[in-house]
């Protein structure tokens, strides 16, 4: 039996910010964690040679505010995603080579795909970013998918494929998966499609030196032993006074809770008394998105030299979204990719040489025979993952945010919430973990009277 005065579940990016947060404060603090690393959906892993390679989270954009100030203060560093010369674009039964920002297609699917752009930006204008349920037209973008919303608005079969693809990329989901509200929050809350998808001026403008689990590992370190490993936590007995929080090997008494687990992973623990229904009802409706990430590495970047970025995408392949992802140095060439959705759902099922071949087969016919040959084949299907069961993110079905969705964030009794999908900017980001932790930070600091606090980390 161990006690603090507050206890946080999961060392995943929020759950270390809020740590850190309290633990600067003069607040003791423990962290629990179910792996025996930390970092959740970070992860590092090593190319040949030693340079390390994600295969987890990456990425980070310039109006990321929080993860890039928080990278500043660990004293990481960032370098740009490679982007220099043509993309592929495989649209319907078209492909393109294209510099800039728009792939070539026929004008009428141009002004299809310009026009739902231009609509589906200004619904996610109108989201209420806080209180996303509050939304003028909540209900009825609510009560339907956004599927639907996408057949409504795209005219051209090569629009829709666009979106379709870009939702697979986005969302690691399927358009008919996703409340039409949820779609619309979650892009207002990165600021627009352009700040999504693109890689110079949006998400993946960069990348994080060492790797991106250093943000986790940073932190990690400087809490010392406060960080628990090996430690899944099993059962939270609660009320009004504290909580109990146990593991299969260790007991924990604290005043208040983070839990900074993705939210179907809440409902695998056992709750005395049991979570009010309403948030149970949203846990319940929460699944995780699906990707299978794959980093196929090659001698060299052969594709730079063919004037090539290594950007590519189709909404035919299974490998939907490439980006070049070798490291700052130039070497070895590496191309990152995404069985996204339903794409993972096939893949998953097939044997990993069928897998890799199939996977090597979608790169040879967008960069060449070069791509057929790889040195390393490195990937992780994320829905194995016992302690996170997809990704990159949860996802709201319809009715869900109109119904339960002020149970997302409200603290019940000493229990709060953290992790990316509590977010109001950056949901489903690294990004937006970092404004979780630090939300429920401040939470916990209002309610825990300072003379209580212990002796600063
Ligand atoms: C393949 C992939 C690519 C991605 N790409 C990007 C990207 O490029 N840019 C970007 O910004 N984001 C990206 N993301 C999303 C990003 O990684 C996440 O938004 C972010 O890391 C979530 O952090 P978190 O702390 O909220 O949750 P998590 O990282 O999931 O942390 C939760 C922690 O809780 C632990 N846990 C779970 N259950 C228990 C339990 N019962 N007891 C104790 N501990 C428990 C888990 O082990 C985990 O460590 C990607 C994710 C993946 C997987």
């Amino acid at each position: 039996m161990r006690s603090a005065d507050v206890v946080v579940v999961g060392a995943g990016v929020a759950g270390l910010v809020a740590a850190r947060e309290l633990g600067r404060a003069g607040v003791d603090v423990l962290v629990l964690e179910a792996r025996d690393r930390v970092g959740g959906r970070l992860l590092n892993d090593v190319l040949p040679g030693g340079s390390p390679i994600e295969v987890g989270g990456q990425w980070v954009g310039p109006t990321q505010h929080q993860v890039l100030g928080l990278i500043d203060e660990l004293g990481l560093t960032t370098f740009p995603t490679y982007v220099e010369g043509r993309h592929v674009a495989e649209v319907g039964d078209s492909r393109s080579e294209y510099t800039g920002r728009v792939p070539r297609l026929d004008p009428i699917s141009l002004a299809d795909i310009a026009q739902t752009q231009w609509r589906l930006d200004r619904l996610a204008r109108s989201v209420v970013l806080s209180e996303p349920w509050s939304t003028p037209q909540a209900a009825e973008l609510d009560g339907q998918t956004f599927e639907t919303w996408l057949r409504r608005t795209a005219r051209t079969s090569r629009g829709r494929g666009f979106f379709r693809l870009i939702t697979e990329a986005v969302f690691s989901a399927e358009p008919s998966d996703l409340s039409a509200l949820w779609a619309a929050f979650y892009i207002g809350s990165a600021g627009g499609v352009d700040a999504l998808i693109d890689t110079a001026g949006g998400a993946q403008q960069d990348r994080v030196g060492g790797g991106s689990q250093q943000i986790a590992l940073a932190i990690a370190e400087s809490l010392g032993d406060r960080v628990i490993l090996d430690s899944p936590v099993s059962e939270i007995d609660w009320n009004g006074s504290g909580v109990t929080v146990r593991t299969g090997s260790t007991t924990i008494r604290a005043r208040t809770a983070i839990l900074a687990v993705p939210p179907p992973l809440v409902a695998r623990i056992r709750f005395s008394p049991g979570l009010p229904g309403d948030r149970d009802q949203l846990a319940q409706r929460m699944p995780m998105g699906r990707v299978i990430k794959v980093n196929v590495v090659y001698d060299e970047p052969f594709w730079r030299n063919a004037g090539m970025s290594g950007q590519a995408n189709s909404d035919r392949r299974a490998l939907g979204t490439v980006f070049d992802n070798t490291p700052a140095d130039g070497a070895p060439g590496v191309l990152v990719g995404f069985l996204e959705g339903r794409h993972a759902d096939v893949g998953s099922r097939l044997d990993l040489p069928t897998r890799r071949s199939q996977v090597i087969d979608d790169l040879v016919a967008y960069f060449g025979p070069n791509a057929g040959a790889p040195i390393d084949y490195i990937e992780r299907d994320w829905a194995e993952e016992e302690y996170s069961r997809g990704c990159y993110g949860a996802f709201l079905a319809p009715g869900t945010l109109t119904r339960f969705g002020p149970a997302l964030r409200a603290p019940i009794g000493p229990l709060h919430w953290a992790g990316t999908e509590t977010a109001t900017r950056w949901a489903g980001y690294i990004d937006g973990a970092v404004e979780s932790g630090r939300r429920a930070a401040r939470e916990i600091r209002a309610v825990l009277p300072e003379q209580d606090a212990a002796a600063p980390v």
